[in-house]
């Protein structure tokens, strides 16, 4: 299958790589249909943080199961699902109390495990990991395209704007016109803010 593969700085490439396939029984394959560029896979494009070459690329990623191994008991073939940007074990003593980013087998998709700019992906922990999509969106590809920030970037802008505290009729200050930025934009609106001023260099 084909696969987008750290090589060095300014240098990733769609590479040749072994197909997906089922290793622990927790496992599922699936399918990519839609994958973002994070801000966070562009550090290493731009030289600005470690990463291996020869290691895949993406954790925001979203498709179909294709194959899932026998102790995957919420997800089965033809279901769609959407990822975080990490996978969780879902039984070690963090993802219990809902920490899971700290999770004991856990890791980001990408960073020397599967990634998700890729055909298709062997997603870890599959259970604990990976949200059903609802039937109801499917061939409304606006709809798809909208959630699929959900992954990553747009929680990641909600997580933000909750933290601030923003409630109805609030001003919002949000510092960084990138993604991220733009997503706390967007989260602080739906929290009601009256004023939202956005700090940033894009015209
Ligand atoms: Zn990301």
């Amino acid at each position: 299958m084909r696969a987008a593969v750290f090589r060095g700085t300014f240098d990733i490439r769609v590479e040749q790589i072994p197909d997906a396939s089922i290793l622990e029984p927790t496992d599922a394959i699936i399918r990519i249909t839609h994958a973002c560029i994070c801000d966070t896979d562009l550090w290493p494009y731009r030289g600005q943080g470690p990463y291996t070459p020869g290691w895949q690329i993406g954790h925001e990623w979203m498709g179909m199961v294709e194959d899932v191994g026998p102790d995957v008991r919420t997800l089965k073939r033809g279901d769609r699902v959407i990822a975080p940007y990490d996978f969780a074990d879902g039984t070690c003593e963090f993802c219990r109390k809902g920490l899971d980013s700290a999770s004991v087998q856990g890791g980001l998709w990408g960073f020397g495990h599967e990634g998700g700019q890729a055909e298709a992906i062997r997603a870890r922990f599959a259970d604990a990991t990976l949200v059903v999509v609802p039937p109801s969106v499917e061939g409304d590809e606006a709809l798809l395209k909208a959630i699929l920030p959900v992954t990553d970037v747009m929680a990641a802008g909600h997580h933000a704007a909750v933290m601030a505290g923003v409630h109805p009729g609030d001003t919002a200050i949000v510092i960084g016109d990138g993604a991220v930025g733009l997503c706390g934009t967007l989260a602080a609106r739906r929290l009601g803010a009256g004023r939202i001023v956005v700090l940033g260099h894009q015209p």
